[in-house]
């Protein structure tokens, strides 16, 4: 048990000690006892030779009876120190003589062990011929052959220590190049266990079995080393696919933002909830405005920025439990847990409002995106999610109708507005095709002159069922719907047709107005698409004027400058219209070639009283005259509005102070009247 604990270099030590010690100790105890028994034998030997020669010289001493010369002779045995007593018998059996002279007889002595390891005793007869005269009897002690065997033991017991001493320095060295690099070995797996430091190498330069022993470690660690790399970089790529499938299945790809099937998720626990502790929540599905025309003029590339800068932006002001997700192309939903009123989601949704008002920057250019918003709040609107999200929806729906930029709470008068946006947006569809759309003209008026200039041309639509339709009503759906490219070309040439036609009945050039939507601008073959159009009337380009809206000119991107250089130089006129109530940023003024400026109606309406408007309206004249533009006011409905308008220069101006948008038949006598005008004018100019 003990050698079991003991380290490797004393184990081999103590055995080899214990193995040494043994052998040497049967060895010795063997040579001893050999040499023992040798040397007695050897002196039984001598004490006969001498027991013989006394014999011999005794016999006359017996013969005669002289016990003197026998002890003169036994004298002569004290040069043999290890003879003790020599004793003399005669052929009677008595003592004849003995030495030493005090010597007792001892000639039964027992032959037991110890007799023999402590004395020898020879006896031999004295004989004159064949007869027996005596007998002698030598005993002697083994003490000198003890005194060699103590030497002899001594020796070798001093050569043992040396041989021991000698035997313990060769294990040591032995150690030194056996167990040590054994130790360390053992040092460097314990410490590979411990730490899982596969990089760890044990550096042994031998040929030996060690050497191949460590070779074989540090190929085993290399071995591992390079498994745990591969379990690592497989575990690496496991982790990593699964937190994609994580990311895929409950985040959104482009917002990072949870997705639709989180979003009912979350939706659900918040709601059961709700119900169960009678809390207050909502959910707000907010609905960008118009963020297909971000897509399709600036890319899909920007349009995913902005989705990402404006999930960001949401994200932003939210409290922890708020949840915000994308669940759609330009949807986002706002869960709203644990409402104290009403209010506070009304004020989360103003705050939404007014932070999607300021600019996005996406790379190095401003671009602008609103955001309608629709509140539906359970448990108050429904308790159900489809419904709620549906309530949610029509009041969002509800809030772009409303302008956009917007929010709105749920109602549920707003299920009927709803069905009217299906109805229309059927009925729309079959509009053109039964004639249902057709154009009304609004004069817009010199304002020195007082003489017709051109028109706008406005689509209607009357529809049998339906009714007369705004096109503030249907405008925004076609777009939506994408039915504005047949509609918007139906105006343009319907519209082109219209004016060459008075053209050529009452020999005036006037200018015709047409809208014209960013969806059809858009368009890579817009240029074409008009040029061929107005081309088909044979109406000159210089009398048609193309409006615009500024949000139309967020973009600024090469292909929509290109599309109005090229419109510009084959001579069509650009309006900006409803000018000033877009998007902050005018540097686009210098960018494009604009030739008029439209004031919004909304800044007219309130001329001369309100100040705001009147230096608003300054501004705007200022900055469309230093540009070298012309400047129609909308709107005009008040000869004090008229009256401001034309001390400050303005131009031109359209409203119902002159006229409503009207039919063609009701147009022309515009015309006339500016056909008779020219020909009074021609007239005087001939009688002059
Ligand atoms: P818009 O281009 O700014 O047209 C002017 C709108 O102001 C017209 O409304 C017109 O009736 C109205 N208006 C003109 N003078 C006055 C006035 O003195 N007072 C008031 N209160 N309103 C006045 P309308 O015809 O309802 O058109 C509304 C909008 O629908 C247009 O605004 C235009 O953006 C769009 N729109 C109309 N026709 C077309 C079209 O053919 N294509 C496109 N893309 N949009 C069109
Ligand atoms: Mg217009
Ligand atoms: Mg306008």
């Amino acid at each position: 048990m003990l050698l079991h604990d003991l380290k490797i270099g004393n184990k081999l030590l103590l055995i080899n000690l214990i193995v040494a010690c043994v052998s040497m100790t049967m060895l010795v105890v063997c040579i001893a006892v050999i040499a023992f028994h040798s040397n007695r034998t050897n002196l039984i030997h001598d004490l006969n030779a001498e027991a013989h020669i006394l014999s011999e010289n005794l016999t006359a001493s017996l013969a005669f009876n002289d016990t003197k010369s026998a002890q003169a002779l036994l004298q002569a045995l004290r040069w043999s120190p290890h003879i003790k007593q020599v004793i003399i018998l005669d052929s009677e059996g008595e003592i004849f003589s003995k030495y030493p002279p005090g010597a007792k007889q001892n000639l039964n002595e027992i032959d037991t062990l110890s007799s023999y390891l402590s004395a020898v005793s020879v006896q031999q007869p004295i004989k004159i011929g064949t007869q027996q005269v005596g007998q002698i009897q030598i005993n002697a002690s083994l003490n000198h052959i003890y005194s060699q065997l103590k030497q002899f033991l001594l020796f070798i017991t001093f050569a043992m220590l040396i041989a021991g001493g000698l035997g313990a320095f060769m294990i040591r060295r032995l150690q030194t190049y056996l167990t040590k690099p054994i130790i360390e070995l053992t040092k460097s797996m314990r410490l590979v266990s411990n730490t899982d430091n596969y990089g760890l190498r044990f550096n042994l330069e031998s040929k030996d079995e060690l050497g191949e022993l460590a070779t074989g470690f540090n190929t085993m660690l290399s071995t591992i080393q390079s498994h745990e790399a591969e379990l690592d970089s497989e575990l690496t790529l496991r982790m990593q696919a699964e937190n994609r499938l994580q990311q895929l299945a409950y985040y959104d790809e482009v917002t990072k933002l949870p997705n639709r099937h989180h979003f009912n998720e979350r939706m659900a626990k918040v709601v059961a909830s709700s119900i169960q502790n009678n809390a207050l929540c909502c959910i707000m599905v907010i609905d960008l405005d118009d963020f297909k025309i971000v897509n399709d003029t600036l890319g899909h590339h920007i349009g995913d920025d902005l989705l990402f800068a404006v999930g960001k932006r949401l994200g932003h002001d939210l409290r922890v439990e708020d949840i915000l997700c994308r669940i759609g192309g330009d949807e986002f939903a706002l869960i709203l847990d644990n409402l104290t009123s009403i209010e506070q989601a009304q004020h989360v949704a103003e705050k939404i409002i007014q932070l999607m008002a300021l600019p996005f920057i996406l790379q190095d250019r401003e671009v602008f995106i609103g955001a309608s918003i629709g509140i539906s709040f359970c448990p108050n609107d429904a308790t159900n999610i489809p419904v709620l999200l549906r309530n949610a929806d029509t009041a969002m729906y509800n809030a772009k109708r409303l302008g956009k930029n917007y929010f709105q709470m749920y109602l549920p008068e707003m299920e009927a507005k709803n069905i009217r946006r299906f109805a229309l947006e059927s009925a729309l569809h079959r509009a053109l095709d039964h004639k249902e759309l057709f154009l009304h003209y609004q004069p817009q008026i010199n304002i020195k002159t007082n003489q017709v200039t051109g028109f706008e041309a406005l689509v209607r639509w009357d529809n049998p069922e339906l009714g007369l339709i705004s096109p503030v009503d249907f405008i925004p759906l076609a777009e939506d719907i994408g039915l504005i490219i047949p509609i918007g070309e139906f105006v343009l040439y319907q519209a082109c047709l219209q004016s060459q036609q008075w053209r050529e009945r009452y020999q005036v050039d006037t200018e015709i107005s047409v809208n014209l939507s960013g969806r059809q601008l858009i368009q890579s073959n817009i240029v074409e698409r008009i040029i061929s159009i107005v081309n088909s009337t044979q109406l000159p380009f210089n009398l048609v004027t193309i409006e615009l809206t500024e949000s139309i000119l967020m973009d600024h991107t090469k292909e929509t400058l290109d599309k109005l250089e090229k419109l510009s130089a084959s001579g069509f006129t650009i309006s900006i219209d409803d000018f000033g109530t877009g998007y902050s940023s005018m540097s686009y003024l210098k960018r494009y070639p604009i030739d008029t400026l439209k004031i919004d109606r909304s800044f007219v309406s309130d001329l001369p009283d309100d100040t705001n408007d009147v230096a608003i309206t300054q501004a705007i004249i200022a900055l469309g005259k230093n540009l070298g533009m012309k400047l129609v006011a909308e709107g005009v409905e008040t000869e004090a509005q008229l009256a401001f308008l034309k001390m400050h220069d303005c131009d031109t101006a359209q409203g119902f102070l002159y006229s409503r948008p009207i039919p063609a038949s009701e147009a022309e006598h515009y015309l006339i009247a500016l056909s008779d005008a020219k020909n009074n004018a021609a007239e005087k100019t001939t009688l002059a």
